[in-house]
């Protein structure tokens, strides 16, 4: 039976209270709809055993495919495999193979086995057992009318492979083919307006926009493999209309760009960071394999670090406020200088929620980047609260560094137009 529609159950009083954010319902729902099997509904459950039997019920009613994760440990509070037992209506029995796969489990790290975990082996007597080779609970698999139902253990680095597997044998061929164009720096609607025709309900391979975190994603899905060539034209035409603020594709990060733009050009940058506190150094060390074109840089939070670390003009300062044209492009030029770098980038804001003032509002920010042509200094305005601000400060800076290096003087969302 070709597997089309799916419900998901994420089981666990952790998740009802807030103390687990429930990542598996995003994380099922991607690899299904990547298959072509559409998630029609998803739903968050205490550990209650009937409870949890009467969601399995309905959703084997309405679906092809009903998978279930967590609530398979060995505590009393673990009751998914009851839950099963019952919406099958049928008794648990211990599985002779995976009885075998917890004695060796346990033998291997020279432990004895807790009473409690033997109820790890039951399954109901339909049921067949999921090998899990990360963990001790097996997964469950059994028939439930039409639909299949599939249980996973809780914990993430046992059920991701478990589900891979799963989807393998059960909704085999290769995954919908998908690209993903990423920008940051312009705004949403300006994007969305910028491909419109492209996002039309009616055209075959609708473009869809998302924001996360200040990041604007394009996803272009097909249906099978052979879509590859229409979404990969789609793709270059929103990476057209969007340019220059598109970093990469998929996977593809902000600071990776960058890195992947500096280490082709054979140059190196630095950082000098205010209010940022480091967070720009921290995205650029992410990335793998920086320290070929990232050295280093400084957090110079007090006025006294920009004047003895980097060499900015303590009149400056008092002339202009650390918050100024003139204060950020000295500490761009200071790190640079100091670092043998061949550019700087630099950050100085008023992060919040105190220290603005009526010229330098809360959010105010000023980004510097030097070469050896000279320094581009911008003052942007970020809305939002202290760790947005800082956020999206960093992940400018990132962004003003990479036109820099390409030679793009295109302006960024956020930026405003003053001289000092
Ligand atoms: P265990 O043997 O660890 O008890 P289990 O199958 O009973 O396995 P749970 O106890 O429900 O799983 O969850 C174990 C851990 O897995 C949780 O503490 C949580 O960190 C993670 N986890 C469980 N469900 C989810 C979920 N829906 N989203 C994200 N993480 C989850």
């Amino acid at each position: 039976m070709t597997i089309r529609r799916a419900v998901t159950l994420s089981i666990g009083d952790e998740l009802l209270a807030g103390e687990t954010l429930d990542t598996h319902g995003r994380t099922i729902a991607s690899a299904l709809t990547a298959r072509g099997c559409r998630v029609i509904e998803h739903r968050v459950l205490g550990d209650d055993a009937s409870g949890i039997a009467s969601a399995i019920e309905s959703a084997a009613s309405s679906a092809d495919l009903v998978v279930i994760t967590g609530g398979l440990g060995p505590t009393l509070d673990d009751v998914s495999r009851e839950a099963l037992a019952e919406a099958m209506n049928e008794a648990l029995v211990e599985d002779g193979e995976a009885r075998a796969h917890l004695d060796r489990w346990y033998a291997g790290r020279g432990r004895v086995m807790p009473a409690g975990n033997i109820r790890q082996a039951m399954r109901p007597v339909s049921a067949r057992c999921l090998e899990n080779p990360n963990g001790t609970a097996p997964g469950l698999q059994a028939r439930l009318g039409e639909a299949l139902i599939v249980v996973l253990p809780g914990p993430p680095k046992e059920m991701r492979p478990m589900l891979d597997g799963v989807l393998q044998a059960e909704l085999p061929g290769s995954p919908r083919p998908a690209i993903v164009v990423r920008a940051f720096g312009i705004g949403e609607s300006d994007a969305a307006e910028r491909i419109e025709p492209l996002m039309r309900r009616d055209t075959r391979f609708p473009v869809a926009t998302t924001v996360s975190r200040s990041l604007l994603s394009a996803r272009i899905r097909g249906d099978q493999g052979d879509d590859l060539d229409a979404i990969e034209s789609l793709a270059a035409q929103v990476e057209k209309a969007w340019h220059p603020f598109v970093f990469g594709r998929d996977e593809v990060t902000l600071p990776m760009a960058l890195g992947t733009e500096l280490a082709r050009a054979g140059r190196t940058i630095t950082t000098a960071e205010s209010c940022t506190g480091g967070l720009v150094g921290a995205m650029l060390t992410e990335v793998p394999g920086s320290s070929g074109w990232y050295p280093g840089g400084w957090v110079t939070y007090e006025n006294a670090r920009k004047i003895e670390d980097l060499g900015v003009g303590a009149e400056l300062i008092e002339r202009d406020g650390a918050v100024s044209r003139s204060v950020v492009s000295a500490m761009a030029e200071g790190a640079r200088r100091a670092a043998g770098a061949d550019f700087g980038v630099s950050i100085s804001g008023v992060a919040g929620p105190d220290g603005g003032s009526k010229d330098k509002p809360v959010g105010t920010v000023w980004i510097a980047v030097a070469d050896d042509a000279g320094v581009d200094a911008r003052c942007f305005h970020f809305s939002g609260d202290r760790s947005v601000v800082r956020d999206r400060a960093a992940k400018s800076a990132v962004q003003l560094a990479r036109f820099r290096l390409r030679g793009d003087g295109a302006e960024l969302l956020w930026q405003r137009d003053v001289r000092s």
